[in-house]
């Protein structure tokens, strides 16, 4: 299977560089092993505004109905610094497909960051995005985008790598597309989307019906704005299930009723979490290696992204650091 690259922006403390306020970097096992699949586009906005490393933490505080950044020792106000520098960023970046950012941090945090209603004796009024995260994820909205502490959690993780290796495919797809390329690469993944979300799944295809009647560029356009939403939720069980019904119906005058009954156990096993989605599709894939099935075989709904990201030790129970 073609396995594109795809442009990430991270946070450059997380195994890039020690830059943190305190002058250390982070170990992360997760960034490391993307590493050799992943194209890194590493950023540390605080060094960049020239905060310099160590350096004396900043908080986020609102005031006169405005979130602002602000060093509280040394009294310093960097939000105009950081938004014209999240600007300059964003408008000269290529193609990117997706972001993990540092969690817990006033610049770079995307959830639940602590927004304060003083800069001397502060309580926390709301909580928000990190200032240059709220910069640039309003640039590129319905990307991708995670906190390395959440990528922890095996769901998270695995559905993040399918949106950005999916995302990252279509990109190279369309990089001169044609109608032949987003038929093709829509037919490779209608498994895929279907286990996401069955009405954009329709609705990709009736805009891909209707391909003559607009220009390709608008085509493109409007399906990839499909594709960010379609991976803005991560898939349900009975979802995954549907499609692995929808996959044992290619092989129904193979098999025998014996046969059948054990891989419709095998899903109950998947619902109960007695078994993982993997153990399902290895059964599905030693009959496609058996019984010549071309359009399932080219599903990448049976690998969404490199082998080598799967760690098979994970057995998923770990809870979502925030
Ligand atoms: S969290 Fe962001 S701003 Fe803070 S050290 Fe890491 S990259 Fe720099």
């Amino acid at each position: 299977m073609n396995i594109s690259k795809p442009r990430i922006i991270v946070s450059k403390c997380l195994e890039f560089d020690s830059c943190r306020y305190n002058g250390l970097s982070i170990n992360d096992k997760i960034i490391r092993s993307l590493k050799e699949y992943v194209e890194f586009i590493p950023i540390c906005p605080e060094v960049e505004i020239g905060l310099g490393t160590p350096r004396d933490p900043i908080r986020l505080i609102y005031k006169e109905k405005e979130i602002k950044l602000v060093q509280p020792r040394t009294k310093r106000d960097i939000t105009i610094k950081m938004k014209k520098f999240s600007d300059e960023f964003v408008n000269a970046l290529g193609p990117i497909d997706g972001f993990i950012l540092k969690n817990k941090s006033p610049s770079c945090g995307i959830y639940g960051i602590k927004v304060y209603d003083d800069i001397d004796q502060p309580s926390v009024k709301f909580k928000d995005k990190g200032f240059f995260a709220k910069s640039i994820l309003n640039h590129f909205s319905n990307f991708p985008a995670e906190e390395e502490g959440r990528l922890k959690n095996k769901e998270i993780r695995e559905h993040f790598f399918t949106a950005i290796f999916t995302i990252a495919n279509f990109r190279d797809n369309v990089e001169r597309p044609t109608r032949g390329k987003l038929i093709e690469f829509h037919s490779r993944n209608k498994y895929l989307f279907m286990m996401y979300n069955q009405i954009i799944l329709k609705k990709m295809g009736k805009l891909l019906a209707s391909l003559t009647e607009r220009k390709i560029e608008e085509t493109v356009e409007l399906y990839f704005e499909m594709l960010k939403n379609l991976f803005s939720r991560k898939p349900n069980k009975k979802s995954v299930i549907n499609v692995h019904m929808h996959a044992l119906g290619y092989f129904s005058k193979d098999l025998n009723s014996k046969e059948k009954r054990v891989f419709l156990n095998t899903l109950e096993k998947l619902r109960t979490e007695v078994i993982t989605v993997s153990g399902v599709n290895s059964i599905l894939e030693s009959w496609m290696a058996r019984y010549d099935q071309p359009y399932l075989s080219k599903q990448t709904f049976f690998q969404p992204f490199p082998q080598g990201l799967i760690d098979p030790l994970d057995t998923g129970k770990r809870r979502v650091l925030n």
